[in-house]
């Protein structure tokens, strides 16, 4: 249990607080950009021991929630086609497409399977050569090498059955993108660790000089997460706007290099839609010619987008940190985890889901 009770530590959190309060001085607005820390800030009511005028906002970062729905809708209708076993990780079954989602897929007959690894689909195609296995590659730059690794084993296997739907998104465009944006509130980032771990921290030090933003890159307990804030506070409050590391037990500044030169052997960069959001140049990740023959929208003829359906889901300002889960209308009434409107409501890392499990009996949040 070591690193996990320690930065669950009661009294040390109560005293990081204490040392926050004493050092904020004026209102603060900082986005955590991961899902995952979102669900640890209201989990463990870390928003609640924030000084009054010292606001977080929840960023894009949960995966399952930034695909976007013509994803979803080619997903669907891949795994559909009667010869083609369609393999996921388990939180995309119930994001809504335009009009079904991958459980109503099963339901119907496909055969759709919830795998916990991109490998585990390589081995699936490997013993059922009769059929097309499509892997569904979702995730931010920390599920990137593994499905990398996927598309190369199954090259070097000389699977001709197996193929990616890539819906990979990358962390420093889409902040980049809030920060361009006129209703843009973010003075600060809580960077995520995990995906620091990959890609180490350079890549956001010409954000934070442009847009003169402190980014402080943290991890997810508690603790973690109250001593992010105050590094983020005291550069605020000094006028500094630097790359800081405080979650230096998993992050090196150059990130795992091996990992990236999977990832660039096998991905390169392009343009992405965001779920809610729009396009953002230059923010996924899509194959390389090398490994083009494993793309499943080409594979099924599929490839081109469509327009995203007009919906009453807030889910977009919600990724964008302007509005928060408890502001939009259908929250908790038309839209509950059992009858989804949105992806932010689905999957465990979404910030409506979050605020459904553990906010939604606090009325008197709602103005936080
Ligand atoms: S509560 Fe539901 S409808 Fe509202 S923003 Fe969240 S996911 Fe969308």
């Amino acid at each position: 249990m070591r690193f996990v009770t320690e930065y669950r530590d009661a009294e040390a959190a109560r005293r990081t607080a204490a040392a926050l309060a004493r050092l904020t001085t004026r209102p603060w607005t900082i986005m955590e950009v991961c899902g995952g820390q979102t669900h640890a800030i209201l989990k463990f009511g870390v928003d609640q021991l924030l000084p009054p005028g010292l606001t977080l906002i929840h960023g894009p970062g949960c995966p399952v929630c930034v695909t976007p729905v013509e994803l979803i809708d080619k997903a669907t209708e891949i795994a559909a086609r009667p010869e083609v076993i369609f393999c996921s990780f388990g939180d995309m079954l119930r994001v809504p497409g335009t009009s079904i989602d991958l459980f109503s897929v099963k339901a119907s007959g496909g055969d759709v399977r919830i795998v916990y690894s991109p490998l585990d689909a390589v081995t699936i195609a490997r013993d059922t050569p009769g059929r097309q296995v499509v892997f569904f590659a979702v995730g931010f730059e920390t599920t990137a090498p593994a499905n990398a690794m996927a598309v190369y084993q199954a090259e070097r296997l000389g699977l001709g059955n197996f193929s990616v739907l890539v819906a990979h998104v990358l962390v420093p465009p889409a902040m980049e993108a809030i920060l361009q944006a006129p209703d843009n509130r973010v003075q600060g980032f809580l960077a995520a660790g995990h995906v620091c771990t990959v890609m180490g921290t350079t890549e956001y030090e010409p954000i934070a000089r442009r847009y003169r933003v402190p980014i402080v890159v943290t991890g997810f307990e508690p603790l973690d997460i109250l001593q992010g804030i105050h590094a983020c506070v005291r550069q605020l409050e000094e006028g500094r706007a630097e790359v800081e590391n405080r979650y230096a037990r998993s992050v090196r500044r150059e990130g795992n290099r091996q990992a990236q030169s999977l990832i660039r052997q096998v991905f390169r960069i392009v343009p992405r839609r965001w779920r809610g959001v729009g396009e953002i140049p230059a923010s996924g990740l899509g194959l390389t010619e090398a490994y083009a023959a494993f793309d499943a929208e080409a594979r099924f003829g599929i490839a081109g987008s469509r327009p995203e359906a007009p919906s009453e889901c807030i889910s977009g300002e919600i990724l964008r940190g302007v509005k928060k889960p408890l502001e939009c209308p259908a929250f908790g009434t038309r839209c509950t985890p059992e009858r989804p409107l949105g992806a932010t409501m689905v999957s465990s890392e979404g910030a409506c889901a979050a605020y459904y499990r553990y906010r939604r009996a606090a009325p008197s949040l709602r103005s936080n």
